[in-house]
């Protein structure tokens, strides 16, 4: 099968690569849409550490076409989603609802002695993020799989693999916002679009969008926010304060900067939550004001929205059936594996919110 294998920073090609077939609690899924994501730029330039080689994607729907033995939830034809990472569903963290915090996710790779899932040039090619859907097909654990409705489009439903899951379960899964609050998002790409989007699903009175680019805000009003505003001309500190009377209940940070990230504390109420999404590069520290922090602020990570993959990612496409989540708005291009140099150019100039590759 054809797939865009990475092998070292910025070296980028599409090659033929090998696939196994399914062997107990592995399913092969024919790989209908992935989408182009902030980490998969970031795999490309090196500010994520990667294996050599690998293959890039991470957010893909498709159709599954054979199951191994002692799979029981899927069945060839089945929709699915595929998730950023594999669960183990049985270590402590898994049972007691924080699957995103995994501590045995291995436990679903096969082992270095068993024969590759992937393989290219006689080496085993890793996936990135246990994804590695920038190719024509996946072959995975079934809990790196979740089952949708067949009569969702999979361009939209891919979406829900990362970005939707990491924006909106920032908001109702890891910072839990009540009704009635008042909620800042820094970056509006496909994270935090999804972030306002579960804000406004629960409730908060105001939603504050913060990007640089007019295209991305305008998009933030249309997906629910109730206030904007441009960074590039504006300091998003005073402004939040000023529009919420005093700091925002809720700042989520969805760019993966050190700047916004301070931004984000300090634009938050007394006794606020600033919640880091976005992932940034060389995990370098991010200075808190001691002040600030004795206004009983809070700031803390959130990794894929503690998502409860199994109940949130089904939960979204119902959502997005019933119209009251915008996946359609939130994909602004389809382009093709060959063009995923461009996608990723577009991305960095932010012209997408999101490049989603479409496979025959
Ligand atoms: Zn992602
Ligand atoms: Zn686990």
């Amino acid at each position: 099968m054809r797939a865009a294998v990475l092998q070292g920073p910025g070296k980028l090609s599409i090659e033929e690569v090998e696939i196994d077939r399914p062997k107990d609690h592995e399913v092969l899924v024919k790989i209908k849409a992935t989408g182009v994501c902030h980490s998969d730029l970031h795999y490309f330039e090196g500010n994520l550490p990667s294996p050599n080689p690998c293959i890039l994607g991470h957010e893909a729907a498709g159709i599954v076409e054979e199951v191994g033995p002692g799979v029981t939830a899927f069945k060839p034809g089945d929709h699915v989603i595929q998730l950023p990472m594999i669960f183990c569903g049985h270590c402590p963290r898994c049972v007691s609802g924080f699957p995103t915090l995994c501590m045995n996710p291995g436990a679903s790779r096969r082992r270095d002695d068993e024969k590759p899932r992937t393989s290219f040039r006689g080496r085993k090619i890793t996936p990135t993020a246990d994804g590695g859907s920038f190719a024509e097909k996946v072959l995975s654990h079934e809990n790196g799989f979740v089952r949708i409705p067949d009569d969702v489009a999979l361009d939209r439903a891919a979406l829900v693999g990362c970005g939707v899951i990491t924006g909106a379960g920032a908001v109702l899964r890891t910072a839990e916002v009540k009704a009635g609050t008042t909620v800042a998002v820094f970056g509006c790409g496909g994270i935090g679009l999804s972030a306002i989007q579960a804000a406004r699903l629960a409730g908060a009175r105001k939603v504050i969008a913060v990007d640089v680019l007019e295209n991305k805000l305008a998009a933030a009003r249309r997906l629910g926010a109730t206030d904007t505003v441009d960074a590039s001309s504006a300091d998003p500190v005073k402004e939040i304060r000023k529009l919420t009377g005093g700091g925002a209940d809720y700042a989520f940070e969805a760019i993966g900067l050190v700047q916004t990230a301070r931004q984000a504390f300090e634009c938050t109420a007394t006794r606020g939550t600033a919640v880091i999404i976005g992932a940034i590069a060389g995990s370098p520290e991010i200075p808190i004001p001691y002040g600030l922090l004795m206004g009983e602020r809070r700031i803390m990570g959130s990794i894929l929205g503690s998502t409860r993959f199994v109940i949130d990612a089904p939960n979204y496409i119902e959502l997005y059936r019933q119209g009251r989540f915008n996946l359609d708005e939130m994909v602004t291009r389809h382009c093709r594996l060959d063009d995923l140099l461009e996608a990723f150019e577009m991305m960095k100039r932010g012209e997408v919110i999101r490049s989603v590759v479409l496979y025959d």
